[in-house]
């Protein structure tokens, strides 16, 4: 519930004030500063201590900047960089990404996690390729039609790329905003979203809104943190309502408390000769058009059922828990070695080498768990080794004078 105290009369009464004086107690007038300070103090700011060397800056390229801001969705850009930098390589531009398969696509973004997003990036770069001859649209509308392309995303295409003034809303922009203007309510919430993109719009500045843009994402990711904000070092602090009302560990309220429902499976990790069993997940759905393990029923006899033969050896691995945003998911992995090759083999899997296993676009639990088995893999001989050499040691006790 979007609680009263210091939110006034909301964007409403602060948009409203900007034509009617001081009478109207709106969040920005409560901050003591007018409306075009709050973009004046941001550019200053970027322009003295903001990011200037990312590798997607510096060119108005719209292929590289729609790719960034696509990965940047939901991800932090150090952890950005080094996939950015191999796409580049591997794809230049819109072009040669619409020319390949959706398999490499997902395979060189596989760990960024948030697969759909590789998936619309694919599709987009088909669109501008086939129907626009390689040009983007220059304009957020028209931008927020192509496929993983949101408002706030398009905002930011168009003011890096078209120099548009055009607003932008993710993550980190809603925080500052909720904080500095004393915004209650989860911004998840449709009206309170709604009220933030207005002040969004009434905020934009006349000129300059690269630098501007630029200094939401960077103050929003390296200064007004979701924890331990550094409020000291803040180019807001003198107009930050939840500063100045103590309420910077309340803002934004949180999403309201709602249970993720489990589901359970048990993954198959079937082996043969130093190969293991994988499954393409439908293109739809959770990891689509990634490789998998494939699913087993809770049956005695479903391996059996599934591959047509009974494994030489079982073993269940530690079971664990993955979120995704709407429920936790519990695996329990069954490790199964057969003997020869099974005759049966499920649509769309295939047996690959463990090495070969571990480069295909995979869900990162997934590449855990083919991870974990190749160390024991590797460690395999050497363990063997010091078995042998301690049952030689225990025969030569036994037997001194064998030993002798
Ligand atoms: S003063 Fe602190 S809480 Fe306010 S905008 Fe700056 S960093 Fe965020």
């Amino acid at each position: 519930m979007e609680r009263t105290k210091g939110s006034t009369a909301g964007l409403r009464g602060h948009v409203a004030a900007r034509g009617r004086g001081a009478s109207n107690r709106a969040p920005l007038e409560r901050s003591g500063r007018n409306l075009s300070q709050f973009p004046r103090a941001l550019i200053a700011w970027q322009r003295r201590s903001g990011r200037h060397e990312l590798p997607w800056q510096g060119a108005r390229d719209p292929y590289r900047i729609w790719l960034s801001e696509i990965m940047l969705q939901q991800t932090q850009v150090g952890a950005v960089i080094p996939y950015y930098e191999r796409f580049v390589a591997r794809f230049p531009d819109v072009h040669s990404l619409a020319r390949a398969s959706q398999h490499e696509v997902l395979r060189l973004w596989s760990g960024l996690g948030y697969y759909a997003r590789a998936r619309n990036l694919h599709r987009a770069a088909r669109i501008v390729a086939r129907e626009r001859a390689g040009h983007f649209p220059d304009n957020v509308e028209d931008l927020a039609r192509l496929p993983g392309v949101g408002r706030s995303t398009a905002g930011a295409i168009a003011a890096f790329a078209f120099g548009r003034r055009a607003p932008i809303l993710d993550g980190n922009v809603k925080r500052l905003f909720a904080r500095c203007f004393g915004i209650d309510g989860y911004p998840g919430e449709a009206r309170v979203t709604q009220r933030l993109w207005t002040l969004a719009e009434s905020l934009l500045p006349r000129r300059a809104i690269e630098p501007y843009t630029q200094a939401l994402m960077d103050l929003g990711a390296t200064v007004c943190t979701r924890s331990r904000p550094r409020c000291a070092q803040c180019p807001l602090r003198a107009q930050c309502i939840a500063l100045r009302e103590g309420r910077v560990s309340d803002l934004p309220a949180p999403r309201p408390l709602r249970a993720r429902p489990l589901r359970r499976e048990t993954w198959l990790i079937a082996l043969h000769d130093g190969q293991v069993l994988l499954e393409r997940r439908p293109a739809e759905g959770v990891w689509g058009g990634l490789w998998a393990l494939p699913r087993l029923a809770v049956r005695s006899d479903a391996v059996q059922g599934l591959l047509g033969a009974a494994p030489l050896r079982m073993r269940r691995r530690v079971p664990f828990e993955h979120g995704f945003t709407h429920f936790r998911l519990r695996v329990r992995p069954m490790e199964c070695e057969f003997a020869a090759r099974p005759p049966a083999r499920p649509p769309r899997t295939r047996w690959l080498p463990l090495a070969q296993a571990l480069r295909s676009a995979q869900p990162a639990p997934v590449a855990r768990l083919l991870r974990a088995l190749a160390n024991e893999a590797d460690a395999r001989p050497a363990r063997q080794a010091l078995q042998r050499a301690g049952r030689g040691a225990r025969r030569r006790r036994r037997s001194p004078a064998a030993s002798a």
